[in-house]
């Protein structure tokens, strides 16, 4: 796992043409499925092998619709459709990491429990990516507001 202020400023990034409304939807599901994990890790108590469907590309829907329920009805698709943008997000930075060959991410489960990763960085390097992060939002706040005035 990336540390949240990296994924919160990719998302950030990515979000930033959309309205404030989806951009804090998109923020939100970014957080997702760390916010599941360590859920279920501290607070039920759970061991890792069964928080690790958190970072499943086809299980985060699921909580996304169930985060989605909370929205009035005509607001549902698209903060279902935003949380899980954001949601996605989270694990395709995640894929990058290395976890030392393990790998979290469940890229099939529940079909499979084979998981992958692509060791781009490894957890050594979140102090830099976070770093980098707060230049990422920082950058990006001052160029769309360079472009919202001209
Ligand atoms: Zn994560």
């Amino acid at each position: 796992m990336a540390d949240l202020l990296t994924h919160v400023a990719i998302a950030h990034l990515a979000a930033r043409p959309a309205g404030p409304r989806e951009r804090a939807l998109v923020l939100a599901g970014a957080t997702l499925p760390d916010l599941l994990y360590k859920g279920f890790y501290f607070f039920a108590g759970s061991p890792t092998w069964y928080c690790e469907p958190t970072h499943s590309p086809l299980v985060v829907p699921i909580f996304c619709a169930m985060i989605a329920l909370l929205f009035e009805p005509a607001l549902r698709r698209k903060a279902f459709a935003c949380l899980l943008v954001g949601a996605w997000l989270h694990i395709l930075v995640d894929l990058g990491k290395s976890y030392m060959g393990h790998g979290v991410i469940l890229w099939a489960f529940p079909f499979s429990m084979d998981r992958v990763e692509l060791g781009w960085y490894s957890p050594y390097e979140t102090l830099w990516l976070m770093a980098a992060s707060a230049a990422l939002i920082a950058i990006t706040e001052l160029v769309a507001r360079a472009l919202r005035r001209s």
